[in-house]
C-alpha cells in the first residue's frame, strides 16, 4: 500500500494520521522498481496489504521490511545479507540518515504473496532476528515506512524464500504477546502461539564422539587426511588454494550431521544456535546467532587448533586435504616483483622520486597496495610477460571487489581507480589483442565456470616493476595530470579523448577502443557522442558570454546558465570531461583568483574560487 504524497522530512504528528488515513485506500500493483523510486522521492508505503489500518486487518503481504536505525551500518547489514543469500530486492536511507549515523531499511520480497497470517509474522520474526540490529517495532505487519533519500542497494529481481529462510533459522520466537490481535478473520491454522523452537529442527545432540573435531584440536592432520581421503592435488598459487578449502563443506570437515542448525561448538550452547551457510560464490561460513561468530574455514582450524601462526593454520589444511601449492623458479620471480613493488609505495622511496604522481595517487595509494596483493596471491604458472617482462595478472573487476569486501556496486569505482594508476604507468591494461590466446580462453573458462554475472569481462593487467628507470615516466604523467587538471571525478574515457587525444584514450580503456555505427553500419572508432558535443559547444558558448560581460568565467556561472537545458550534474560533469579541450583549443586558462586577481575583476565575496580567463 502506497501513499503517493511526497514529503522532504519525516512527518510528523497529524501528517502522519493524514497518511495512515489515505494509505487505507492505496492499494497499488506497482512493480518494485517504482515502488523504490516513490520511496527515494518521499512517499510512504506499508508492506503488507490491509483491510484497515490495524494488525487485524492483514490480509497478506508479498514485501518485508525491516528498519535500521542503531548500533550497525549499511555496509555491514548488506554484507550479511550477502553472507546468508537472503537478498533485499532494495534498500533505501531514511530521513535522519546521516554519514555518521547510519538509517536505513531494507526490503525484502517473497516469490508469492502469503496469504497466512502466521506465516508472515513468522518470517517478519525470522528476519528480524537473523538481521537482530533491526527496529523491534517492525514486529507489526501493519507498520507504515515513510520514505527516505537515496537507495543503498538495488537488485530488484531478488526474491527470498520464506520456507527455507523460517525453517533454517527458527530460533525461540515467543509472540504469545501478539496473539490478541491476529486478524479475527483469518481462516487459516490458528496457534496460541508460534513456537518455532523444535519446529522443524530436531535438536541434534552435539556427538561426544566427534572425532574429527577432536583431530583438528589435537592437530592430528594424520587422522584428518585419512578420513577426508583426497588424492594428492597440486594447485598454481594461493588463489587456487583459496577457492579449494573455501568451497569445502564445513558439515562434512566437522562431522555435523545437521549443519542448518546445531548447537555451536565455540560456546557453551543450550539450544541449536549455530548454523553452516554458504554464500553465492559456493564458499561455506560457520555462524553462530548465540556468541555471534562468523567464520571460514581457515579461522575454524586457527581456534580449534589453537595455531598462533597462520601459515602453520595453512600447513595443517594443507596436509589434511592433501594439497600442494607448486610454485615455479618464474612464479617466485614474479612475486618478487610485485613484493618490491609494495616495499616502493610503502617505504616513501615512490613519494620521494615521483612527488607530484605521489600527490595524485596518495587518497588511493591503499587500493593499489591492495591490488598489488591479490596479484601476489594469483601469480600463474605461464611464462608470460607483454614485451617488457612485466607481471600479468588477470581478474574480473567483480573479482577484485570480493577480494577487498567491498560489494559490486562499488565495481565503477575499482575501474576508476585503475585508470588512474594506469595514467600514472603504475599498472597497465592489456588490449584483447595482447593477450597470448591460450592465457585469454582460460581465463574466459574460468568466467564461465564461476556463472559470473555482472561483470563477464576478465581484465588483464600487466604490472611494471617499479625500478629507477620508470619513476622518471611516473613522475611525467603526474606533472601531465596535474597540468590537465584531471580529477578523480571527471575520470573518464571521454575526458581523456578530449584532451590527449585517441590514442591515450584507447591505452588507457582498450576494451572500449571502437563502437559499431548505426549509422554507417559498421564497427568504428569511438568518439564523442552528438550530445556531448552539444553541451560542449554550449560551454563554450557560455564561457565566451561570460568573458564578454565581466571578463572571467567560473564552473558555477556556466552551470547556472545550462541549467535551463541540463541538471546541475550533468553539467559539472561535462565541463570536468570538456574543460582542459576547451582551454587549449580557445587558449584560455584557469586560474585560482588571489587578492590582487580578485580586485582586478571585481571581485567581491569571500573565497578564491577558479576563473576560467584569456591567456
Ligand atoms: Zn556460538
Amino acid at each position: 500500500m502506497l501513499d503517493k504524497t511526497s514529503y522532504n522530512n519525516k512527518p510528523q504528528g497529524i501528517e502522519i494520521a493524514k497518511i495512515t488515513n489515505r494509505l487505507e485506500k492505496s492499494q497499488v500493483e506497482i512493480d518494485i522498481n517504482e515502488l523504490a523510486d516513490y520511496l527515494i522521492h518521499g512517499c510512504t508505503f506499508k508492506p503488507s496489504v490491509l483491510n484497515g489500518k490495524k494488525e487485524t486487518d492483514w490480509m497478506e503481504q508479498q514485501l518485508f521490511a525491516l528498519d535500521f536505525d542503531e548500533g550497525t551500518n549499511i555496509e555491514s547489514e548488506l554484507n550479511r545479507c550477502k553472507e546468508l543469500n537472503i537478498l533485499p530486492c532494495f534498500g533505501y536511507t531514511s530521513f535522519s540518515h546521516t554519514h555518521e549515523h547510519h538509517k536505513f531499511r531494507l526490503v525484502f520480497c517473497t516469490h508469492e504473496p502469503i496469504t497466512e497470517y502466521d506465516t508472515a509474522k513468522q518470517l517478519q520474526l525470522t528476519l528480524m532476528n537473523i538481521f537482530n540490529h533491526s527496529d523491534e517495532k517492525c514486529k507489526n505487519l501493519s507498520r507504515l515506512y515513510f520514505g527516505g533519500k537515496d537507495l543503498i542497494y538495488v537488485g530488484f529481481d531478488n526474491r527470498i524464500n520464506h520456507k527455507e529462510i523460517i525453517n533454517k533459522y527458527s530460533i525461540e520466537i515467543n509472540i504469545s504477546g501478539h496473539t490478541e490481535k491476529k486478524p479475527h478473520n483469518n481462516n487459516y491454522i490458528y496457534t496460541n502461539t508460534i513456537n518455532l523452537v523444535g519446529l522443524k529442527t530436531p535438536i541434534p545432540e552435539m556427538n561426544n564422539n566427534n572425532y574429527n573435531i577432536k583431530a583438528i584440536r589435537n592437530r592430528d592432520a594424520k587422522y584428518l587426511k585419512n578420513k577426508i581421503n583426497n588424492s594428492h592435488t597440486i594447485l598454481e598459487n594461493n588463489q587456487a588454494f583459496f577457492d579449494y578449502i573455501f568451497t569445502y563443506d564445513l558439515g562434512k570437515l566437522l562431522e555435523i550431521s545437521y549443519p542448518i542448525s546445531f548447537r555451536c561448538i565455540f560456546h557453551d550452547d543450550n539450544h541449536p544456535s549455530a548454523g553452516i551457510f554458504q554464500n553465492d560464490e559456493g564458499h561455506y561460513f560457520y555462524h553462530c546467532f548465540g556468541c555471534g561468530v562468523s567464520y571460514n574455514i581457515i579461522n575454524i582450524i586457527e581456534m580449534l587448533g589453537n595455531f598462533k601462526s597462520r601459515p602453520k593454520a595453512y600447513k595443517f589444511i594443507r596436509e589434511i586435504f592433501n594439497l600442494e601449492i607448486q610454485e615455479t623458479e618464474w612464479q617466485k620471480e614474479q612475486k618478487e616483483i610485485l613484493i618490491e613493488n609494495l616495499k616502493t609505495l610503502t617505504n616513501g622511496e615512490l613519494k620521494e622520486n615521483c612527488p607530484i604522481a605521489y600527490n595524485n595517487i596518495s587518497r588511493n595509494i591503499k587500493y593499489l597496495q591492495q591490488l598489488l596483493l591479490i596479484a601476489i596471491d594469483n601469480v600463474y604458472d605461464e611464462k608470460l610477460t607483454d614485451n617488457e617482462d612485466n607481471v600479468i595478472f588477470y581478474a574480473s573487476t567483480r573479482f577484485i571487489c570480493e577480494q577487498l569486501k567491498m560489494s559490486p556496486q562499488s565495481a565503477k569505482e575499482v575501474s576508476k581507480k585503475n585508470v588512474l594508476f594506469q595514467y600514472h604507468e603504475l599498472l597497465n591494461k592489456l588490449d584483447d589483442e595482447e593477450i597470448p590466446e591460450n592465457m585469454l580462453k582460460r581465463s574466459q573458462a574460468i568466467g564461465a565456470n564461476k556463472e559470473i554475472k555482472n561483470q563477464k569481462h576478465i581484465n588483464y593487467y600487466s604490472i611494471p616493476s617499479y625500478t629507477t628507470n620508470s619513476f622518471k615516466d611516473i613522475e611525467r604523467q603526474g606533472v601531465n595530470w596535474k597540468n590537465n587538471n584531471y580529477t578523480m571525478k571527471g575520470l573518464s574515457r571521454e575526458m581523456f579523448y578530449r584532451t590527449e587525444g585517441l590514442d591515450v584514450a584507447n591505452k588507457l580503456y582498450p576494451q572500449y577502443k571502437q563502437i559499431y555505427s548505426k549509422e554507417q553500419k559498421q564497427v568504428i572508432d569511438r568518439t564523442t557522442t552528438k550530445s556531448s558535443d552539444n553541451r560542449t559547444s554550449k560551454i563554450v558558448k557560455y564561457i565566451f558570454d561570460l568573458i564578454i560581460s565581466k571578463g572571467y568565467a567560473t564552473e558555477n556561472d556556466i552551470i547556472k546558465m545550462m541549467n535551463t537545458e541540463y541538471s546541475k550534474t550533468l553539467s559539472a560533469m561535462q565541463i570536468k570531461k570538456s574543460l582542459q579541450e576547451i582551454l587549449q583549443g580557445y587558449d584560455l586558462k584557469r586560474i585560482r583568483a588571489n587578492k590582487q586577481i580578485k580586485e582586478q575583476y571585481g571581485i567581491i565575496g569571500n573565497g578564491y574560487p577558479f576563473l576560467i580567463v584569456k591567456n
